[in-house]
């Protein structure tokens, strides 16, 4: 097979990436499962923005604090700044944002911030997002979705990616050529055993990218999110209890029913204070009351994690719910320049399985949706500058197809790849 660009990934950040390339490319977007799995689907409290000049200040303390001071200030620079051209390029695809009275863009609150500025709709706004962007790539002629294919390796040579060895959903092992192959392949959730992201996103670019020398930055930073749904069944994906529960006014309890810490916390310093409670206890959970929150606002503004806790058999109107950290965020990755590039040439990595340090140790809520649209138009932006210099396109010759078809002991191997690393970086057993 050959393309210009290979799109590994149909998440935000492969969906925008492509809507961002010009339309005489041809694009291939490749995707593990089906196109709507994949956690932009599951994003819940919405996407922050620049509301107006004066908040730019605020938010970028707010991003820097819950980063320990340890982001890339110009990554977080362009991102503010790039946050309104993103909601404008949304609104016109159709996303439709909660309204004020004045129909004005309406924001909401989550941990680590210190003013309302996260635009959102209802507690579903990942759905909202990425469906409105999967509608417009649909339209697009240039570009093809393959379903249920998966990235295998990159094929490269001289510190340059030539393409990908991929799976295709009928099983057949095939080399693609392309002038660039971009790693949007999400995070890594599906590694550990309490995650709130889907359970196919194992990493598999980052395992990749460690076995042909790509750099990667900041693997041992892993957020770990203060609210999921307890169940006793380990396996399943956690369900989130979003963050702007607490930030329209849910309170934690301990086994007494007694406040215990200040909900609107960063994430890292409230898991942290979960989890001591839970050992004081001896318990597997605290308690999340969402009775404080007016029930027509808990209906309008949260209505999916109302319908989830009731299907779970919890009537959040009347009762509180066992609430446990889980894996959420992998604040590190590939790392990338202010253009999303790698350290391979002609690769790109966006999104979630990048890092161009934007995060810090630590993400800011809400802050994700953001960063990987912004960074994913720019890794546009650069491919299309640098596309005259890629000249020629080689076929891929797969050397030892029969390591591909045995995708159980490739996929053991890379896991194995991914936890040496987390190992050398001081993160031992995190995947536990
Ligand atoms: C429950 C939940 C709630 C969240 N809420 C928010 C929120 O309110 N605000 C916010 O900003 N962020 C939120 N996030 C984080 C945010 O949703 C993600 O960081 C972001 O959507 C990641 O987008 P992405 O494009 O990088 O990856 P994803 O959307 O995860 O997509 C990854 C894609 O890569 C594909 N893939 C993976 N491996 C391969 C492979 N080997 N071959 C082919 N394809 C592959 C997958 O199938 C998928 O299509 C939330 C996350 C979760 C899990």
């Amino acid at each position: 097979m050959n393309t210009d660009i290979l799109i590994v990934g149909s998440g935000c950040s492969g969906l925008y990436c492509a809507l961002q390339l010009p339309r005489d490319m041809k694009i291939t977007i490749i995707t593990k499962s089906d196109v709507e799995l994949s956690d932009s689907f599951l994003a819940q409290g919405g996407m922050c923005m620049l509301k107006e000049e004066s908040d730019y200040d605020s938010y970028f303390q707010d991003t820097m604090r819950a980063g320990h001071y340890e982001n890339d200030t110009t990554s977080v620079d362009i991102m503010i700044r790039s946050s309104r051209e993103v909601v404008d390029y949304l609104i016109n695809c159709g996303v439709d944002f909660q309204r004020d009275e004045q129909g004005l863009l309406a924001y909401t609150r989550e941990g680590g911030h210190s003013k309302n500025r996260i635009v959102f709709h209802k507690d579903i706004t990942g759905k909202e997002i990425t469906s409105k962007l999967l509608d417009k790539v649909r339209e697009l002629s240039n570009v093809s979705i393959l379903e249920h294919t998966t990235l295998m390796d990159i094929a490269c040579k001289d510190n340059a990616c030539l393409g990908a060895v991929i799976r295709k959903a009928d099983g057949e092992i095939e080399g693609v050529s392309a002038k660039f192959t971009v790693l949007a392949t999400g995070g890594i959730g599906g590694l550990f055993k309490r995650s709130t992201n889907y359970r196919h996103l194992t990493g598999d670019a980052v395992a990749i990218a460690i076995k042909h020398g790509v750099e990667l930055k900041n693997v041992n930073y892993i957020q770990i999110h203060p609210t999921t749904l307890y169940s006793p069944h380990d396996s399943d994906r956690s369900f989130l209890i979003s963050e702007s529960v607490r930030g329209e006014g849910a309170k934690l309890y301990d086994k007494n029913m007694n406040r215990f810490v200040n909900e609107l916390l960063p994430r890292d310093q409230l898991t942290a204070a979960i989890y001591e409670q839970m050992r004081k206890d001896n318990t597997e959970y605290v308690w999340e009351d969402l009775r404080t929150i007016p029930i027509d606002e808990l209906n309008s503004h949260f209505p999916n994690i109302v319908a989830h806790c009731s299907k779970m058999g919890y009537d959040v109107t009347k009762e509180c719910i066992p609430v446990v950290p889980a894996q959420h965020y992998f604040m590190g990755g590939i790392k990338v320049d202010y253009n999303s590039k790698t350290s391979m040439d002609r690769l790109y990595a966006i999104g979630e399985t990048a890092c161009n340090g934007v995060h810090g140790k630590n993400r800011l809520a809400s802050n994700s949706l953001l960063e990987s649209l912004v960074f994913a138009g720019r890794a546009a932006t650069d491919m299309q500058y640098n596309a005259p210099k890629v000249s020629g396109q080689a076929d891929i010759a797969i050397d030892n197809i029969e390591a591909y078809r045995d995708e159980g002991a490739l996929r053991e191997s890379y896991r194995k790849l991914i936890e040496d690393e987390l190992a050398a970086a001081g993160s031992e057993n995190i995947l536990q």
